[in-house]
């Protein structure tokens, strides 16, 4: 067994809680987890830190030591923290542990100048969700105009020690996050403020770049998951070892491999496993459970060192036959002492949890991992969004297929969630009027959709007023007959709603409406028009009556609108068209219905 075996769990059987690290591009989240690692190693103590795959442990030792006077380590008695070393919340949501995130607790890092960005929004959606303890770290205080830096301090130091103006500055821009954490329901204030971290989220000004606060935001998460999380961590050690697959990897030398964070138990090697496939689940034997190798060997003919057995909370890579299909935010079970099918089971329980529950009809959703479709399936969810189909892997030819099977146009869609088009399906989907959208930014996704559906309902509603019958009401104008028949020309005053042109029209008598004709022609003030509105004063040609035998001067008319149509305009179109024609609906509706109740529902 070599020296780098990172067993974190300590003998009181407390697990390392697993810290991950999220937030917006660019905001930081990388260079804070490379400080962290690098604070972490100081000359001639490398070591004291440990390289996973997929995650760094930082001790408790190192904590105390980076942390100093903010740090009494005899307060604590969890081993330390382990950090996802792939920063973001694409990796988070594919972290999933029985029942939840599998990070016990996050970071947020946000960009003390660019403060609330899309993917900060998205982040905290997440964490809101899934209810994982947060803090956050307002990085970049450095670019504070006339900051003066104190490499690797605690943040209170520094702070005191800043200018007035740098000082007000950097309070400005903290007061503006506290005031957009508090829009999204948070409750937050300076860390060293903060009484009560379960109600309210402390924020820690830091500087990836210069170490300030780094201190400060160690100690933070320390006392947090001390405070909060004791209980969780107390696992059984030695029990059957239980993880989550980061990535699925081709390993040369091992054919492909999954990159997996162990929570709870041990796992060794030649073990039986059990690991969530894309099809079903993968039953197969560990051949080898590989860690990174230390730099300083790093030109020995693999990057890996074998152990025999590695114990939670640790990053580690499983190399084991029949893992191509292995599926990334799938369960990872050892099955030790217990029947094959239970554990089966226990996995494909473990993935009907994140099964989308899927329509007959609706769209197809694709993203990168278990975790990111379940977060895609809970938007859609909220959107009221239906789902046909929902899977993880790119956008295939196949999928376009599976789209173009949805009745309603609207659903011909994909949604690819941090995914590529693969070779034909592009064109593909062109050919078959598929829509694909893709965004990495899940609610950004949704918005972009609901977009396209409204502006497709829009598009319809205009083709099918375009097609229906308009109401109207109009009044035969005194000593205004210009003609008596074939066609009678006479002038009209629009009371309300819209007379067309080749509209038939009708007249009641009593609640019994009679046909009299069809308008064969408008015009206002000597020119040819297709409609009038309301308040216009037109001739109209209708063809049928006799001025003084079917109509008369004075005489109110309507267009006849067939009950097909008035039942649409009644039902699903009242919003959009205007008031004096609803107004005129309405009376249309009345008269026919005193005669017949049911007409036009
Ligand atoms: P990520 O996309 O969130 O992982 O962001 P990165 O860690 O890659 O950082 C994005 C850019 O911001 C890089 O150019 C970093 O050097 C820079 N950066 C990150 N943190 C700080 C900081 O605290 N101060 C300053 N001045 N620059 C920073």
């Amino acid at each position: 067994m070599s020296d780098t075996d990172t067993t974190q769990a300590s003998s009181s059987g407390l697990r390392t809680p697993i810290v991950a690290v999220l937030g917006h591009v660019d905001h930081g989240k990388t260079s804070l987890l490379d400080k962290i690692r690098g604070s972490a190693v100081i000359e001639g103590e490398a070591g004291a830190i440990t390289q996973h795959i997929g995650a760094t442990a930082v001790p408790l030792d190192t904590v105390s030591r980076v942390a100093g006077s903010l740090v009494d380590p005899t307060d604590f008695d969890l081993p330390g923290l382990l950090f996802i070393d792939t920063p973001g919340h694409h990796s988070f949501t594919t972290l999933r542990s029985r029942g939840g995130a599998l990070a016990d607790i996050a970071v947020l890092v946000i960009d003390v100048t660019d403060g609330f960005q899309p993917q900060t929004i998205e982040a905290i959606k997440i964490l809101q969700d899934s209810s994982t303890p947060f803090v956050v770290a307002a990085n970049k205080i450095d670019t504070v105009p006339g900051w003066n830096p104190r490499e690797d301090s605690p943040v209170q130091g520094t702070y005191d020690a800043q200018s007035d103006r740098a000082r007000s500055r950097l309070d400005e821009r903290l007061y503006e996050l506290i005031g957009e954490l508090s829009d999204h329901g948070f409750s937050a204030d300076l860390y060293w403020r903060v009484q009560d971290f379960q109600k309210n989220v402390g924020v820690v000004p830091v500087s990836a770049m210069t170490g300030e606060g780094i201190p400060d935001l160690l100690t933070v998460l320390m006392g947090l998951s001390q405070r909060y999380m004791k209980e969780a961590m107390a696992i059984d050690v030695e029990g059957p070892g239980a993880g989550t697959v980061l990535e699925v990897k081709d390993e040369k030398g091992f054919g492909a491999t999954v990159d997996v964070v162990l929570y709870d138990g041990t796992i060794r090697e030649d073990e039986t496993i059990v690991v969530g496939g894309t099809n079903e689940p993968i039953v197969t034997d560990v051949r080898a459970l590989l860690q990174p190798r230390p730099l300083a060997e790093i030109r020995a003919e693999s990057r890996f060192d074998r152990v025999e057995e590695v114990s939670a909370a640790a990053g580690l890579k499983i190399a084991a036959p029949d893992l191509e299909a292995a599926m990334a935010g799938a369960p990872v079970r050892v099955v030790r002492d217990r029947e094959i099918d239970d554990v089966i089971r226990e996995v494909e329980a473990e993935l009907a949890e994140v099964e989308v529950s899927t329509e007959e009809e609706g769209v197809v959703v694709k993203a990168d991992t278990l975790g990111s479709l379940e977060a895609m399936a809970n938007a859609l969810a909220e959107a009221e969004i239906p789902v046909m189909r929902a899977e993880v892997g790119d956008i295939a030819p196949r999928d376009v297929s599976i789209a173009s099977t949805a009745d309603d146009p609207i659903h011909r869609t994909i949604l690819g969630f941090n995914v590529e088009v693969l070779g034909d399906a592009k064109r593909h989907a062109d050919e078959n009027e598929v829509r694909i959208f893709r965004n990495e930014v899940i609610y950004q996704l949704v918005e972009g959709y609901d977009e396209f559906v409204e502006d497709s309902r829009k598009a319809q509603q205009e083709t099918i007023l375009e097609n229906i019958t308009r109401p109207g009401r109009f009044q035969l104008l005194m000593d205004h007959t210009f003609r008596q028949n074939d066609p009678a020309v006479v002038g009209v005053e629009v009371l309300g709603g819209t007379v067309r042109n080749n509209a038939q029209v009708a007249k009641f008598e009593g609640n019994e409406p009679k046909r009299v004709g069809r308008v064969k022609g408008i015009q206002e003030q000597g020119e040819d028009v297709e409609e009038a509105r309301r308040g216009k004063r037109v001739s109209v040609a209708i063809d049928g009556p006799t001025v003084g035998r079917q109509i008369e001067e004075g005489d109110e008319l309507w267009i006849e609108i067939p009950e097909k149509h008035a039942k649409i305009l009644e039902q699903e179109l009242t919003e959009d068209i205007p008031a004096d024609e609803r107004e005129v609906l309405q009376m249309y509706l009345d008269k026919q219905r005193r005669r017949d109740p049911f007409w036009g529902k």
